[in-house]
């Protein structure tokens, strides 16, 4: 009988069928749903082959005397863990002892695995591979609408979309099923794209007549100051709403001033005049006007300040908060938005509560039966956790949940030289990680047709993840390891093995939060009636946020200045100056890294997949090919990248699809291919702690051809 689910990867959560009937693979099929109307990527076809696959991890493994990974009984496994963390504990304190999670795991895991950090661990060091993805995006959102929900109305709201401003998305290649949403905004030339890639995106929204503006990686914010500068200087705002509904304006307007076209263009390389088209092909129409924000313009040190201004456009044209056009940011790993929600942040407890409140912490610890002075504080942002790994006063002994940051973290190097600096690494994964390769004790845990729980969708939908499948016998749910390791510690409270259990009390710890989900039972959820949160209990469930007030206490939206850094001297005829100096070192390109249609994250798993690793089985560097001329760099040979963070190696792939002065790497890739030992932790946001994953000054150099 095939079991209705979603799919195990991105936050699109295409619906599909898992039918095991038979001999070999699990049949998947897509089904019809709101989000993929039946469609599937590679990605999504592809999954079960992973369920058998022989590199499946099926029995615990302990690092013997002789270095070597070994199997061993589950009991022994935990023992020896539960041994660890009260060592650490009483050798360095509380705080010695961290989790880092991911952004992949159920809403009952994320919930729980913060729960146990404070409340079985005492430790405030949580974060997770969240941080790396939307953490801007979602400090924006909350600084100027009052509330982070990735899309604030539901996906097929697109299906009306006249006019869609893409920022530094590539959703052709991210998640295919999507782009349909975007059919008629695209054949009515009203998409606008913002990528310093030609990616399959842009050669959609060209195709449609649309506009693609291609900037200088890094340079975003820059743009969007233009573009907003041209919506207020060409009497394009729409005041009304902007009285009726924002505050901040007045603060605002000094800082758009300065930002005309043809001073962007000196900045961004964006002609000025095809700007004045994108920004007045947007305001053409307030009704049917969408502005998404991707990775591309979230994943840098401005991250936030960037949204921010994405956000500030969109309200300049009266956008959000209305039926039918809107502000959102399209989030991407497959819980994501829940995995932000309900504790697995370091500045989050349940119900998307800060830590820092007291009334948060007084009803998050009376469901949990501890005391609110037990509960630590706010922890470190992820940056901040895996730099001092085995250092004093950091992490000596760590849990790595559903995440490889040796290959997705920024300065991957120097994340895996931490690691080995750890008094004790414990890795829950599925395979042997690159991460798992160096831990000290490995947990095999389940995939996602072989467990119960939910996810929360990129339009904050919660969705059932179904049991399909038996797992294999020697593998484990995370929450069962939880409950055993919480009995072993003696911890307060109870830890309950089962999802349904789990997920009751979610219910209660996130009653009242922003992400309210205590009206969202199973039976709603099995009815398959959408469950948009907040849903508080006894209530409904709200699809679209923000329709009457927006989340600040006086229900206004607020109009957020940003300027570059350093903006004084843009206008100057040499470089411009907001940009960070070592992108204009003589020889040097800005590499900026992003994802391929075949692999997901990390790549652990759709490298393991057979038809998409034969389809892309090692990295590609994207480089122009008169840049690649002038380096000798011929197609296909191989390439050294260096950074201030470190090295890496791919085959060129020459393409007039990437600007002249960029380079573009996937980070799917390991060891000598990883795109994020090149990036670097040395700057941070200052608001989300987002690293710099877009714009890192690179220089090359042509290898020896093997
Ligand atoms: Fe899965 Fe995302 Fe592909 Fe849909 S678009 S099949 S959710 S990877």
């Amino acid at each position: 009988m095939p079991t209705a689910t979603h799919c195990p990867y991105c936050a699109l959560q295409c619906a599909m069928t898992l039918d095991p009937a038979g001999p070999g693979t699990p049949r998947v099929a897509g089904r019809d749903f709101p989000t993929n109307r039946g469609g599937l990527c590679r990605k999504g076809w592809t999954s079960a082959e992973l369920l058998g696959h022989p590199e499946r991890l099926t029995a615990p493994l302990l690092r013997g005397p002789d270095g070597e990974l070994a199997e061993v009984p589950w009991a022994t496994a935990l023992d020896r863990m539960a041994h660890e963390f009260r060592a650490a504990r009483a050798a360095h304190g509380p705080e010695a002892v961290g989790i880092f999670g991911g952004g992949s795991l159920t809403n009952e895991k994320a919930y729980q695995l913060g729960k146990f950090a404070r409340v079985a661990l005492g430790t405030s060091r949580i974060d997770y591979n969240g941080r790396f993805c939307m953490s801007s995006a979602a400090a924006a959102a909350n600084r100027s609408l009052g509330l982070d929900r990735g899309l604030p109305f539901p996906v097929t709201d697109l299906d009306d979309a006249r006019a869609v401003l893409l920022l530094g998305s590539n959703p052709a290649e991210t998640m295919p099923p999507f782009v349909r949403h975007l059919e008629r905004a695209r054949a009515e030339g009203g998409l606008v794209v913002v990528d310093p890639r030609r990616t399959a995106t842009v050669r959609l929204t060209e195709e449609g007549g649309g506009v693609h503006l291609q900037p200088v990686p890094g340079t975003d914010l820059v743009l969007l100051l233009g573009l907003a500068h041209v919506v207020v200087h060409d009497g394009l705002a729409d005041r009304g709403y902007l009285a009726r509904r924002t505050r901040g304006l007045e603060t605002l307007l000094p800082g758009l001033a300065a930002w005309w076209p043809e001073r962007v263009e000196q900045v961004t390389g964006v002609p000025a005049e095809r700007l004045r088209r994108a920004a007045h092909l947007l305001a053409r129409r307030r009704e049917g006007t969408y502005v998404l924000t991707g990775r591309g313009v979230e994943q840098h040190v401005d991250g936030t300040d960037t949204a921010t201004a994405a956000i500030n456009l969109a309200l300049l044209l009266g956008l959000p908060g209305r039926t039918g056009s809107g502000y959102g940011t399209l989030t991407g790993q497959g819980n994501g938005q829940g995995g932000r929600e309900h504790g697995q942040k370091a500045d989050q407890l349940p119900g998307y509560r800060s830590i820092a409140d007291p009334a948060a912490r007084a009803h998050v610890a009376a469901v949990w039966g501890v005391a609110p002075e037990d509960l630590p504080g706010p922890g470190v942002p992820a940056v901040e956790l895996l730099r001092g790994l085995g250092t004093e006063g950091g992490v000596r002994c760590l849990w790595v949940n559903g995440s490889n940051p040796v290959v997705g973290a920024p300065d991957a190097g120097a994340v895996e030289r931490g690691l080995r600096a750890l008094d004790f690494l414990v890795v829950a994964d599925f395979f042997r990680s690159e991460t798992a390769e160096h831990a000290d004790l490995v947990l095999p845990v389940l995939q996602w047709a072989e467990e119960e729980g939910t996810m929360t969708s990129l339009e904050g939908r919660v969705l059932r993840r179904r049991r399909a499948v038996d797992p294999p016998p020697g593998a484990r749910d995370e929450l069962w390891i939880m409950a055993e390791l919480a009995r072993r510690l003696g911890a307060p409270g109870t830890f309950d093995p089962d999802p349904a259990v789990v997920r009751d009390e979610l219910r209660r710890a996130s009653a009242g939060g922003r992400a309210d989900y205590s009206g969202i039972t199973d039976e709603l959820l099995d009815s398959g009636a959408p469950c948009y949160w907040p849903h508080p209990a006894g209530g409904t469930g709200t699809p679209r946020v923000l329709l009457d007030r927006f989340g600040h206490d006086d229900g206004r939206a607020v109009l957020v200045p940003v300027r570059p850094r350093a903006a004084g001297r843009a206008a100057d005829p040499g470089p411009p100056a907001h940009r960070r100096p070592a992108l204009h070192r003589p020889g040097t390109l800005t590499l900026t890294t992003g994802r391929w249609l075949e692999h997901y994250q990390s790549g652990t798993q759709t490298r393991r997949t057979a038809s998409l690793r034969s389809d892309r089985p090692e990295a590609r560097l994207q480089i122009h090919p008169a840049t690649a001329a002038g380096l000798g760099i011929d197609d296909g040979a191989p390439v050294e990248l260096t950074a201030p963070a470190g090295t890496a190696v791919a085959r060129a792939q020459l393409s007039t699809d990437v600007r002249p002065d960029t380079v573009f790497l996937p980070f799917h890739f390991a060891g000598d291919q990883c795109a994020n030992r090149l990036t670097g932790t040395t700057a941070v946001d200052p608001s989300s702690a987002m690293p710099e994953f877009k714009a890192t000054a690179v220089t090359l150099r042509p290898l020896a051809p093997d």
